[in-house]
């Protein structure tokens, strides 16, 4: 078991693309790591630095403690799941799982135990023999994830691992992954484009933009405290409302306000100046809807439309011409032309910074 501790991590490709910016990370021994990030934003390389493929060309790497920037991949001590899981369709299961022990010229009979024991904990008892063009998806990518287990490395790096599994199987594979994960307490980093999955899956999120580090937390942190306003429309099922605001006067009785869509929301405003404009941010999730009079700081509109979300409805509300999202549940759903106030407590009414888009 191990930690990775990055260092001012740079990966540049021939052609110029800074792909991975000058990075720090530090992943915990035994962490289930994510790194998430839209198409493009250097995921895949950062991974593939980390395991060797690709070379460093600032800053390090340590695993374990050691530094591994210079050192050949399979020196290293990692497994890693590629996102088409590589796996060699002319070789059966086993063959396939065991493939990295006979590089190392690990023993038939060894390898042979190895394959059976995976297998188990993998759920392919009984697939040993098949190809894995005789296999579904999701049997391919447990595989490829058993290969990457029978190698023992220290730390697992998974690239978009569930990504090519249709809905249903995905979510049956996250699951089979979190327990896997925890069984077997070994550090994993794993990258996804995919927000729910990252809050669904990791211990901790490291949320990248253009190669570099832009927020790092728990799930929860990130979701209701999102760092910039990048992190913040990139995070949710339904995104964030991001309106325009400005501070309002404080008087002795409330922490501050801010006035934003004709109404007020209490806002911890701190040093930020009376008359200051601002972005405010409000997850849908975290705003109340009422028909009645509301006590405090709200915002008067009237409800568009409702869109229905399973168990829940997004209620889409006109406030003096801003539309503000509200999540309510299903059997609350107000009808459309309905007169309502929204409330929020201060601690989910973010502003940010309406040039840089920091909080
Ligand atoms: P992600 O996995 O987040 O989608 P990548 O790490 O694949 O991102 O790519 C990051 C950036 O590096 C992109 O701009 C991509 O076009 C570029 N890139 C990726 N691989 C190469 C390569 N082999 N040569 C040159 N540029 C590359
Ligand atoms: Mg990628």
């Amino acid at each position: 078991m191990a930690g990775i501790d990055i260092e001012s991590l740079a990966t540049v490709y021939p052609n110029g693309v800074r792909a991975v910016d000058g990075l720090d990370l530090s992943v915990a021994d035994g962490e289930f790591f994510a790194l998430l990030g839209p198409s493009g934003c250097g995921k895949t390389t950062l991974l593939r630095t980390i395991a060797g493929l690709e070379n460093a060309s600032e800053g390090t790497v340590r695993i374990d403690g050691a530094d591994v920037t210079r050192l050949e991949p399979g020196k290293r001590g990692v497994a890693m799941v590629f996102q088409d899981y590589a796996l060699f369709p002319h070789m059966s299961v086993a063959e396939n799982i065991t493939y990295p022990l006979k590089v190392r010229r690990v023993a038939a009979a060894t390898r042979a135990t190895v394959a059976e024991k995976t297998s188990g904990e993998l759920s392919l008892q009984g697939l040993l023999e098949r190809r894995p063009g005789q296999l579904s998806g999701g049997q391919q990518q447990r595989v490829a994830l058993a290969r990457a287990i029978a190698s023992e490395g220290k730390v697992l790096l998974l690239d978009e691992p569930l990504s090519n599994l249709d809905a249903r199987l995905r979510l049956e594979a996250r699951t089979f992954l979190k327990k896997l994960q925890r069984d077997l307490g070994i550090t994993t980093v794993f990258v996804t484009h995919d927000q729910a999955e990252a809050l669904a899956l990791a211990d901790k999120i490291a949320v990248m933009q253009t190669g570099k580090l832009v927020q790092l937390g728990s799930p929860r942190e990130v979701f209701a405290r999102p760092s910039n306003t990048f992190v913040a429309n990139f995070i949710g099922s339904t995104p964030m409302n991001l309106l325009e605001g400005e501070v309002g006067a404080t008087d002795s009785s409330s922490s501050g306000t801010v006035e934003v869509a004709g109404g007020r929301l209490p806002a911890a405003t701190g040093s930020i100046p009376t008359g200051a404009k601002v972005t405010v941010g409000i997850r849908p999730e975290y705003l109340t809807l009422s028909t009645g009079d509301a006590t405090g700081p709200s915002i008067h509109g009237i409800v568009v439309v409702a869109e229905n979300l399973g168990t829940s409805s997004l209620v889409s509300v006109d406030c003096a011409g801003t539309l503000i999202g509200v999540t309510v549940p299903e059997e609350d759903e107000p009808a459309p032309g309905t007169p309502v106030n929204l409330t929020a407590p201060v601690q989910r009414v973010l502003l940010y910074d309406q040039d840089s888009g920091e909080l």
